[in-house]
Formats: structure tokens, C-alpha cells, sequence
């Protein structure tokens, strides 16, 4: 057995289980030894059937009977029903919604039972709604000796290392249609036990032995840090539960070092293309911002002069710029982008630098073309503008002050030979036929959908790479920052300009509902208009009973037009709909002839309608935190006052007090930190979409382990740029970013 052995070679699987497997990303040994369980559970939290009372959640093992499918009698719900049975006694299990949970469990199978014991009001008569069910091997001891017979023999139970002990923790693994907890566990308790080693040395070591640690030995006992061989075993049969906890602390430092190992690298070879220098006297950039129609604040000087700084580097800048909403990014880009395109190339005293300014989408690219116009509207500066449904030049030759429409061509060759110094538009920038000049620096809004590949594409075949400079308003917390973005020098404009009335936020509770929307129509009144965002697009199940109690977009806009606001035009905004019915729904917000606009979390960030000035977020719960900030960014443009009011479903305190850090909270980092401290890090808009397994996710509540990953990683790479000397290392590194690049 190798650790790149295909499962298939020592395991046979069943069709489904193949394909459940595949499903997983298992296809060999590593794999499945690195597919670590979600939460481990206790057999000694295991209740009898007996002594189960209504209202709590409880945890049964016991033998499954007389599945079958129905529908509600009333609700026409379709739903799975079964009985459960112990040592003690029986219990009736029913799912809604889910018919097929009948099908898929086999009649007579042992499970365990996780959930609400709920009790029927006419009878007394006890059920489990909705439990989690998982098929198990065997019983734990207690639950059935004498009901099943020698087959619920405990001792065969949980003997994966040494055979001794009888473990009372047992893990459970991600779910998979196809793949139980219990085969995962039987199969990597095979692996544990299989012989390993190279037959030519005639030594007959187990196959664990043979793992080869990727973390150094030095850095394992620096932090104290348990080995591969023992951290596997820790992993997926721990005897105690602090023995699990090292093993996932382990792992989650080994993810984020290699993720810290990568970014090194990738920062030490964007750092080896030369650039161009742009070197001002501190005079020439003041005079240019000493025209705004506002005084910067100190952070965005800050961040004027440690970009400004870069520029005088010989090799090219790679920068983050994080900013709340509003905080003033876009000034910060215009200044450093004057500095720009008032130098000349190198080795030549005719012509410009260029910069391109690439934003997330159309509507933002338009938004910023126009602010880049009233920053540049006095200078002799050309200004382009590229999307997929056309382009524009700034200023036009018949009148001075306005764009005009140009073809493609025509712009594609202004900017190829250098009669356009600033180009703003979509990913269509990038783009192979788009050709610059002297591309000197590149500013990118929203930096998460900018990844490494896309950047290795700015460098030039002379190997001269453009100046970068991401920039976000996503709230994300520091560890997390330095994780993702490892690679970028991090520049935090944390302070907002000043002479902004705060944005009132209240939490509102189900019985003050009609009360708000009548504040909400006094403000719609005086010209006023809202966003009303739902998690939803559409109603999950028309029979609303047993729906999540989660508003769906396209069914509360119909709600408000008949029942609360009629007198008001109400559209509705989400992802499914086309980009030109997006377009034209945007364009009729921003012209005032929408007044409610009904929309899904997933419209644009960082939309411009000053006019509106009011948020509703429905069922607000299923958002974090930084999220709900994010969302209430986009009402906080104009000079008006704004309002978020944000609809819980739930009555719990525990709820409405985390809401209510919205109104405490003093921007975005503190909320984003809050959302990852006290809801884990699930919470933070998915660690998928960062690459990153949700166990190292949870990790980052740990700033010094997050620290010490960075620092010997960059130690490392320091020392051995290629990881020259350490090729199990590389290899790692190799295969995750391969793995991360394919997605
Ligand atoms: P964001 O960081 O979200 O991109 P913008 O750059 O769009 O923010 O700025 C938001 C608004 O704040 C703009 O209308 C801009 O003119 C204004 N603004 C930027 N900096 C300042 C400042 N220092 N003082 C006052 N207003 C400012
Ligand atoms: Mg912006």
C-alpha cells in the first residue's frame, strides 16, 4: 500500500460508492486518510428509547423498520417514515420533504438517530422530526446485545490502533449520499492496519510508518505540533477528545502553511519582474489632490504614499487596498493613477505611462469611468472605456466636457499607441486584443475574483510587469487576510471621511413590522427609494407549512406590491435573470422610475444609487454579520440619512444580540473578526470560495498559529526559494495549487 495507491486496488466498492467517493475528491490512500471527520460523537451521550421525554434533542442507536413514503394528510408534504427500535423500546422517526430517505435506508439497518424528540399533542405520543440518520455497523455496547444477538458483539467495535481499547468517541464524516461515517471509518482503520515498507529491505514495517511527514521536524517541535503518524490516527480515532483537537490543529497549521508556502513563492517571483519606476516630488501629487472637492483623510494619504513608495521600487508593486464601503478607495486609485500617467517610459521623453482599471462589472466600470472623469476633467487626459456591450472616450471632440461612443477598433488602437493613458473597463481588459502601450499599473476593485493566473498574464514577453493594486470592501479578518492574500502587501483604510450622518440600523422584531414599513413609506414619499434583499429567489416549496421560514425575493415583491406599498412600482433583482434584464432594471432604479428594488444578496456590490437611502434585510439570521454590513454599504452614498432595518424570523436573544453588534460595531474588520469569533468560520461567505477546507477556516480563530505558519514559511522560502531541500514540501505545494487552479 502507498499513500498514491488508488483506493480501487484495496477496496471493493460498489458502484455508488464509487461515485460517492469521486464525489468526495477520494481516489486514493492519502486522500481517504486525509478526508478528516467533521465532529466526532460520543457513545456515552447515547440515550435509551425509554427514557426519552418531548422537546429534547437526543442521540439513539437502534434498528430501523417499517420505512415507507407518504404524503401529509393535509399538507400533501411528501415525507419518509419509520420506526426505531432498542433494547428499551420504540420510537416512530418522520422526515419531511425527504421521500427518499425511505428508499435509501435499508430496512432492518442499524442507525443512529440524531434530533427533536417532538411530541404529538393529541396522544402524547413521542416522534423524532427531521432527525439525522446514519446507518451504522454495529451497536455500541448497551443498545441491544440481547436484540440484535452476537452481531452487536461491542468488542469488534472501534479497535483502530491497538486493539485494546473500546473507544466511546467515533467519527462522523462529511455526508455523502453513498459513502457512510462507518464505511470511512472501517476503511481507514484497514489502512492503519495494512503493512507498508519496500519489500527489498525484507523489513515488514506498517504502512503508517512508511508516511512521510510534510511539516519539518523543526517546526513540529517548535509548536509543539504532534507528528503525520500520530496526528492520523488522533484524527480519525481519538480516545479523547484533546487528542482530536491537536490532530486538527496540526492539520489546519499544515494547510495553512502550504498556503503560506505558496503565496511566498508567488510573491518572490511576482517580485523578480522589473517595472516601471514613477518617482514624483511628494508637490506634483498634492497639486492634483488639492483640487478634490474634499480633503483626504490620513488614511488615504497613508495609502497614497505606501503605493507611491512602491512606484519608486525597481520591481513591480503587488498591493491590497481594503476598505469599507465607501471609505474612499476610488480617490486613492485616481491619485496614484495621476502619478502614472504623468511619467514618461523609461529611456524616453516622449508619451505616457498607462494604467487599466479593471472592475467586476459593467454597471461599476461605467460608475468609475465617470468619477475618473471628474478627477481628470482639467487635464489634457484622455479616458477610455471598455465592456463587452461597447466603449466610450472621454472627452469627446465636439463637446469637451462629455464622453463620446467610439468603435472598438479605434479604441483598441489609441490605446496601443498610447493616446489613451486610462482605461477603465470589465474583464474584457485583459483581453489578448487589448494592447498597451506602456501598461504601467494595474488597479483591480473587488480583488477575490483576480486570481494568480490572471496576473501572471499582465507580465510582459520583455518580462516588465505592471504595477498592482487590488481593492476590496469584503470585511474579512486579519488571519484571514494574511492567509488568502498572503502574497500582497496589506493597506487597511480603516477610517471613514469624515462628515458622514451614520447609517441608523435597527433590528426589528416580527411584531414592529408594520410599524416599519410605515417609516419606509414616509420616506418613499418625500422621493426617497429602498432595497428590500431576500436570501432567497424563489419560494423553496409552494406549500409554505414546512417551508423554511425564508423569504424568497420574487414572492415578497408580490407581497409588498398587494399588500403593503401598491401605491409604489416594485421590480425585482437576482441572479438568474439575463445581464440585459439586469441592466435595464439598474438603469430604471437609478432613474427613479423603480422605487422598491426587490433583490437577492448577489446584486452588485458597491452600487451607486444615492438616492436610495433604505435597506430592508429579510430574514437577516442567515447572513453574517460582515455581510449584513456589506449589504447596508449601498445606501450610505448620499447626503440624506440612511436606514437599515433588518427583519429577524427568529425571537431567540441570542440572535437579535448578535444582530444588534450592527449597531455597535465601528466598520466591517470589527464585524467580520465578531462573525468568525462567536459563529465560527462557516459564517465568513465560505472558505470554498478562498480554496480553503472549512477545519483550517475554523483555525484562523487563531491569530498566533496563523502568525507563526506565515513566518516559517517565509523562512523557508528565504532560505530555499524552490524548496530545493525539501522535496515532499514542494511536491504538497505543487499539488495544491494545481488542485486550487483547476477549479
Ligand atoms: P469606495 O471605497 O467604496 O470605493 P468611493 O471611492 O466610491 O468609496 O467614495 C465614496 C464617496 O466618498 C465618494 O462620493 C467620494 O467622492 C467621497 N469621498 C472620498 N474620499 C473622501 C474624503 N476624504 N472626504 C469626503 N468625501 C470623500
Ligand atoms: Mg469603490
Amino acid at each position: 500500500m502507498r499513500l498514491n495507491s488508488s483506493i480501487e486496488e484495496h477496496f471493493r466498492l460498489a458502484p455508488t460508492q464509487k461515485a460517492a467517493l469521486k464525489k468526495l475528491g477520494v481516489t486514493t490512500v492519502g486522500d481517504l486518510l486525509y478526508h478528516f471527520p467533521v465532529r466526532y460523537g460520543d457513545t456515552s451521550e447515547m440515550r435509551t428509547i425509554a427514557s426519552l421525554v418531548g422537546g429534547e434533542l437526543a442521540v439513539v442507536f437502534g434498528k430501523i423498520s417499517g420505512l415507507k413514503m407518504s404524503k401529509g394528510f393535509r399538507t400533501k408534504i411528501a415525507m419518509a417514515e419509520g420506526w426505531v427500535e432498542d433494547d428499551t423500546g420504540k420510537i416512530k422517526a418522520v422526515w419531511f420533504n425527504q421521500p427518499y430517505l425511505a428508499k435509501m435506508t435499508a430496512e432492518g439497518a442499524l442507525v443512529r438517530i440524531e434530533g427533536k424528540v417532538s411530541e404529538r399533542k393529541k396522544n402524547s405520543e413521542l416522534y423524532f422530526s427531521n432527525p439525522k440518520i446514519e446507518m451504522v455497523n454495529k451497536l455500541p455496547i448497551g443498545v441491544g446485545d440481547s436484540l440484535f444477538g452476537a452481531d452487536g458483539d461491542p468488542s469488534s467495535r472501534a479497535k483502530l490502533t491497538t486493539g485494546q481499547e473500546r473507544h466511546t468517541l467515533y467519527p462522523v464524516y462529511p455526508e455523502s449520499r453513498g459513502i457512510t461515517s462507518n464505511w470511512l471509518y472501517h476503511a481507514v482503520g484497514k489502512i492503519f492496519s495494512a503493512k507498508g515498507g519496500s519489500a527489498s529491505s525484507g523489513k515488514v514495517e506498517s504502512f503508517l510508518d512508511t508516511v512521510k511527514d510534510p511539516i519539518p521536524p523543526d517546526i513540529l517541535e517548535k509548536y509543539n505540533l504532534p507528528g503525520i503518524k500520530t496526528a492520523l490516527v488522533w484524527i480519525h480515532a481519538p480516545q479523547k477528545v484533546a487528542d482530536a483537537a491537536a490532530a486538527r490543529k496540526r492539520f489546519a497549521f499544515e494547510e495553512v502553511f502550504l498556503i503560506q508556502l505558496e503565496k511566498q513563492r508567488a510573491k518572490k517571483d511576482w517580485q523578480k519582474n522589473p517595472s516601471f519606476i514613477i518617482d514624483h516630488a511628494e508637490e506634483h501629487i498634492k497639486k492634483f489632490t488639492s483640487r478634490f472637492s474634499f480633503p483626504l483623510t490620513s488614511t488615504q494619504e497613508h495609502a497614497i504614499a505606501a503605493i507611491l513608495a512602491d512606484f519608486k521600487k525597481n520591481f513591480a508593486m503587488s498591493r491590497l487596498l481594503e476598505g469599507d464601503v465607501g471609505s474612499g478607495k476610488t480617490a486613492v486609485a485616481a491619485a496614484t493613477a495621476y502619478a502614472a500617467v504623468t511619467t514618461k517610459p523609461r529611456n524616453q521623453n516622449f508619451g505616457n505611462l498607462q494604467i487599466a482599471y479593471m472592475c467586476p462589472t459593467e454597471i461599476l466600470a461605467k460608475q468609475h469611468f465617470d468619477s475618473f472623469i471628474q478627477y481628470f476633467s482639467h487635464l489634457p487626459i484622455n479616458i477610455g472605456l471598455i465592456t463587452s456591450s461597447g466603449c466610450r472616450k472621454f472627452p469627446s471632440k465636439i463637446a469637451p466636457n462629455g464622453w463620446t461612443n467610439i468603435s472598438r477598433n479605434q479604441l483598441l488602437k489609441w490605446v496601443a499607441n498610447g493616446e489613451i493613458p486610462i482605461l477603465i473597463g470589465t474583464h474584457a481588459l485583459i483581453q489578448k486584443s487589448v494592447k498597451f502601450k506602456n501598461l504601467a499599473y494595474v488597479i483591480i476593485d473587488e480583488q477575490h475574483r483576480f486570481g494568480t493566473a490572471q496576473r501572471q498574464k499582465l507580465v510582459r514577453k520583455d518580462h516588465i510587469a505592471p504595477h498592482l493594486l487590488s481593492m476590496t470592501a469584503t470585511p474579512i479578518p486579519r488571519t484571514l487576510a494574511l492567509t488568502i492574500y498572503g502574497d500582497l502587501d496589506l493597506t487597511l483604510l480603516d477610517e471613514m471621511p469624515p462628515g458622514r450622518k451614520p447609517i441608523i440600523t435597527a433590528v426589528v422584531k416580527p411584531e414592529e413590522r408594520n410599524a416599519t414599513y410605515e417609516k419606509i413609506r414616509k420616506e418613499l414619499q418625500d422621493g426617497r427609494q429602498a432595497f428590500v434583499i431576500c436570501p432567497r429567489i424563489e419560494e423553496p416549496d409552494p406549500d409554505k407549512e414546512f417551508a423554511l421560514q425564508v423569504k424568497s425575493a420574487k414572492t415578497e415583491a408580490k407581497r409588498l406590491k398587494e399588500k403593503v406599498f401598491p401605491e409604489f412600482e416594485i421590480a425585482v433583482m437576482h441572479s438568474k435573470l439575463k445581464d440585459s434584464e439586469k441592466e435595464k432594471v439598474m438603469e430604471q432604479f437609478k432613474d427613479g422610475e423603480i422605487h422598491i428594488l426587490v433583490s437577492t444578496s448577489v446584486v452588485e456590490v458597491g452600487v451607486n444609487v444615492p438616492n436610495a437611502t433604505v435597506i430592508v434585510v429579510e430574514s437577516a439570521e442567515r447572513f453574517g454579520l460582515a455581510q449584513l454590513h456589506q449589504l447596508r454599504g449601498r445606501v450610505i452614498r448620499s447626503t440624506y440619512q440612511a436606514y437599515c432595518y433588518v427583519f429577524a424570523e427568529t425571537k431567540t436573544a441570542k440572535t437579535l444580540d448578535r444582530l444588534k453588534a450592527l449597531q455597535t460595531a465601528k466598520n466591517g474588520f470589527e464585524l467580520a473578526e465578531y462573525d468568525l469569533k462567536f459563529r465560527g468560520a462557516g459564517e465568513l461567505s465560505g472558505g470554498k470560495q478562498w480554496g480553503i477546507s472549512d477545519m483550517a477556516m475554523e483555525a484562523l480563530q487563531n491569530l498566533k498559529m496563523v502568525e507563526a505558519a506565515r513566518l516559517e514559511a517565509a523562512r523557508l522560502i528565504a532560505l530555499d526559494e524552490t524548496l530545493s531541500r525539501h522535496p515532499l514540501l514542494a511536491e504538497h505545494v505543487k499539488n495544491r495549487s494545481a488542485e486550487i487552479h483547476f477549479e
